[in-house]
């Protein structure tokens, strides 16, 4: 068994350098994008779950926060694009910068 996707993949794809199954080498390279696209995409859920677990919405909305940081996160960025983007301190209170280019 394989811990890395990538040593697996480097032995697969030596194994079927040996073969002139043309449909076998298609479905295998096939079979190796989507195993890459389903790792990249495993970790980046896996990222979110972790931000998810460590941040704490403010009581009166609006924002995120993380035990030890002293910037807020933007709910809006997160909760609707998974993005956790910190936001700016301005003579507003806290603004998003990403909105405020909008
Ligand atoms: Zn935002």
């Amino acid at each position: 068994m394989y811990s890395d996707l990538s040593q697996l993949i480097h032995n697969i794809l030596i194994l079927a350098s040996k073969s002139k199954d043309l449909e076998l080498k298609k479905d295998l390279n096939d079979l190796i994008n989507r195993s890459l696209e389903l790792e990249n995409e495993n970790r980046i859920l896996k990222e979110k779950l972790h931000n998810q677990a460590t941040l704490t919405i403010d009581p009166h909305g609006g924002l995120y926060w993380r035990a030890g940081d002293s910037v807020p996160y933007c709910s809006v960025c997160w909760d609707a694009d998974g993005m956790l983007i910190h936001m700016v301190n301005s003579d507003y209170g806290w603004i998003c910068p990403r909105e405020r280019r909008l």
